[in-house]
């Protein structure tokens, strides 16, 4: 299982050094070849625009909303969540439309440009009790100001969305690859393994009716 990290600009680097910790191997993404034979993909954190431009300019931009809307798993991190939202507050029309919700650029105030929070995630509970706080790391993030009736919210800051999922897609306006904690990495990598398992089983249902009509 390979995962691949768009690697146009901003902090791919820093998943990959996630990826490597959980023993995963992670592929460099700067054109559409990269994508061959990834289980999931990453997008970092980084400028929103000039990835939007390499992307284009790479031939990757039509790929990965190939790939997204097939059902790859994607984690999104900060410019990554802005990417993939259906609407950019005052950018209509250039994002991938694959997570159905809107997002606000560098919204969370002039003053506080980066802030660390910690933030509670039911989602990681653990069979001894609550789990940890995660402490998220948010450097100019996105604020998301709609959610789709289909997106999960698994985790908030100050009564909003900060962590989304909606099927294949997890989105976060901070940095989770910044921290020591690989939480939001692993739970990715979990949906990964579903998927790879639930793609073997579609193929063998799909050989097996084949190999009964012959
Ligand atoms: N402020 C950046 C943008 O709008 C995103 C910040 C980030 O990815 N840390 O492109």
């Amino acid at each position: 299982m390979k995962i691949g990290v768009l690697a146009l600009q901003g902090a791919f680097r820093e998943h990959e050094e996630v990826l490597a910790s959980l023993g995963i191997p992670a592929v460099e993404v700067r054109q559409p070849e990269d994508l061959h034979g990834c289980g999931g993909l990453i997008l970092p954190g980084g400028e929103t625009t000039t990835q939007r431009k390499l992307a284009h300019s790479y031939g990757l931009w039509d790929p990965l909303a190939r790939l997204g809307r097939q059902g790859i798993p994607i984690l999104a991190t900060c410019a990554g969540l802005i990417l993939l939202a259906k609407c950019i507050d005052g950018e209509p029309g250039s994002s991938l439309e694959l997570l159905d919700v809107d997002v606000r650029r560098n919204a969370y105030g002039r003053q506080v440009f980066s802030f660390e929070t910690p933030l509670a995630v039911p989602r990681f509970a653990v069979a001894s009790g609550p789990p940890d706080p995660f402490r998220a790391i948010f450097i100019r993030a996105p604020r998301i100001v709609r959610i789709g009736q289909d997106v999960s919210v698994l985790a908030s800051h100050e009564g909003e969305p900060v962590a989304v999922e909606q099927g294949n897609i997890l989105g976060l306006s901070f940095h989770p690859e910044l921290t020591q904690d690989n939480r939001f990495h692993a739970y990715f990598l979990e949906a990964v393994r579903r998927h790879k398992t639930t793609q073997v089983g579609q193929m063998q249902a799909a050989v097996g009716d084949y190999a009964s009509r012959k």
